[in-house]
């Protein structure tokens, strides 16, 4: 007979560690399905990793304008092993120590790719399991064009494995991990360039932090080819790659191309089609509010589902469906609303809420904006000057805050306690009635007038 647990989460990831703890810390009887490493895309492939490049490459510019206040400086080099020594050796801790807590709680670890034999019943490894609740966490894994030569280029799995720095690197994409990316790279002294098939990249995020972005890439230095759409790939005589990207027009002498044009669900492997559960047009698997799936017993979580593709969304939904299942909160439930988020670009991006032209969809006449764009004093000293920019959207006469857009030097550590009130109903009035802290970026918010 299969063994059999409350609740088994598939996907050893954000999502599925933070559900599966959160269950057993109630008593439930609980496995976790992994095939790979422990901690999932965030931990191995993404947000840790990511940062830890955009620590480095922030440190970079830091020095950059160290001479700025009378450093002596002169050039310094980077030692790309060393860094990529030093951050697996990290993530490897991190491995360990989610092991440890799976443990710790008392979670069933199953090493291997699970599949669906029935609705609640799940093969890995040959061994069948059972549950009266599955969760699937199985995230997702980066898009690759369907061009002539696409294979010579990398994706972002890829770009964590380099083992030498790239000299001369497009990017591709238009999303937070290509400007990610295509930042860090700059940043850290690579010969970079952002390849984008529109205008300005980012095109989801409110024009004002668009128009600061492509603003600061004027500042950095860093090209951004506009109206490219990649044709093919080819590698040269010389081992160098050429990216076509229409109208004749070529990049030329890479030896780095890296694709960030998206994401697609992990379902491949699971036997979706064997249990009946189908998937929506982009082939994430659709959930109601509760995170339950059209088969019941079966949730999904994170990723998978397609919305706000962000950790903490995963956790946050993870935990939330535990609660109700296990923890006797029927009314727990993930409201995917307010969601902060950052994009860690040179300097960085911070958007809780609604864009502009969101709100005005949704609220029409009733909207009004407060802008400021400002130098901070980080630059006061020098000559190179990364301007930042600010907007809050408001709604009705008490003007409630619905959107906070954010772009420059703290943006990312200033957001999450505005993102606090926004959550809590603030209006302009009270961001005004609050003290400011001065000198500091953050200030601004509060003295819009
Ligand atoms: P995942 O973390 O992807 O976990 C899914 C797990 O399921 C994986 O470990 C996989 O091996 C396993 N799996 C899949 N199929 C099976 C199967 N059949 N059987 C067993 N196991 C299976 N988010 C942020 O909030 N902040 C950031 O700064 C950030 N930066 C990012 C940078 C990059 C480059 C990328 C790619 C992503 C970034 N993200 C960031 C997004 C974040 O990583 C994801 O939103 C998050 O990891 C989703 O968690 P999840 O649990 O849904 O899936
Ligand atoms: P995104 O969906 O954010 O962006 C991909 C973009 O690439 C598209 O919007 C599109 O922009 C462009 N694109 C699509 N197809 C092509 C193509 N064939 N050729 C050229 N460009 C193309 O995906 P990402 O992969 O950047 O990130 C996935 C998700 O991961 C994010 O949405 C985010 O939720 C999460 N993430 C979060 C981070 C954070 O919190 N800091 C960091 C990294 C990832 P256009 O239509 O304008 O061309």
């Amino acid at each position: 007979m299969a063994q059999h647990y409350d609740l088994i989460c598939i996907g050893g990831g954000s999502g599925g560690i933070a559900t599966a703890r959160r269950a057993a810390g109630y008593g439930a009887k609980v496995a976790v399905i992994e095939q790979s490493r422990l901690g999932g895309t965030c931990v191995n492939v993404g947000c840790v990793p990511k940062k830890v490049m955009w620590n480095a490459a922030h440190t970079a510019e830091l020095m950059e304008r160290a001479g700025d206040f009378g450093f002596e400086t002169g050039p310094v080099a980077l030692d790309w092993s060393t860094l990529r020594e030093r951050r697996a050796a990290y993530i490897e801790r991190l491995n360990g120590i989610y092991g440890t807590n799976l443990d710790k709680s008392g979670v069933d670890l199953y090493r291997g790719q699970a599949r669906f034999v029935e609705c609640r019943t799940l093969e890995v490894d040959g061994e069948r399991i059972a549950a009266d609740h599955v969760v699937i966490a199985t995230g997702g894994r980066p898009v690759w064009p369907r061009i002539p030569g696409a294979e010579l280029g990398i994706d972002s799995d890829g770009f964590f494995e380099l083992t030498e720095q790239p000299g001369r690197v497009a990017v591709v994409g238009a999303g937070y991990i290509a400007v990610e990316l295509a930042g860090l790279l700059h940043q850290l002294g690579s010969d970079t360039r952002l390849v984008i098939r529109h205008e300005e990249p980012l095109r989801s995020f409110d024009p004002i932090i668009r128009e600061a972005y492509m603003a600061s890439t004027q500042v950095s230095g860093l090209e951004v080819v506009t109206h490219a759409r990649p044709e093919s790939l080819e590698r040269g005589a010389d081992g160098r790659l050429t990216l076509h990207v229409g109208d004749d027009r070529r990049l030329e002498g890479l030896d780095t191309v890296i694709w960030a044009i998206g994401r697609e669900a992990n379902v491949d492997s699971l036997g979706l089609e064997d249990i009946d559960l189908h998937r929506d047009h982009n082939g994430h698997i659709p959930v109601d509010q509760w995170q339950c799936t059209a088969v019941e017993g079966v949730y999904a979580i994170g990723d998978i589902t397609g919305r706000f593709q962000l950790t903490p969304v995963a956790i946050a939904a993870g935990r939330r469906l535990s609660d109700r299942l296990f923890g006797g909160k029927p009314e727990r439930y993930l409201e995917y609303r307010n969601i902060p988020s950052v994009v860690f670009t040179h300097p960085p991006i911070g958007t809780v809420g609604l864009t502009e032209d969101e709100a005005r969809d949704e609220y029409g006449e009733a909207v009004r904006t407060h802008e400021a764009r400002f130098v901070p004093m980080d630059f006061a000293l020098g000559e190179t000057k990364y301007r930042s920019a600010m907007k809050l959207v408001t709604v009705g006469d008490e003007e409630r805050i619905v959107g906070v857009h954010l772009f420059g030097v703290g943006s990312d550590e200033m957001l999450q306690g505005f993102a606090v009130a926004v959550r809590m109903g603030a209006t302009k009035a009270d961001f005004d009635d609050t003290v400011a802290i001065h000198p500091t970026a953050a200030e601004e918010l509060v003295t819009m007038g």
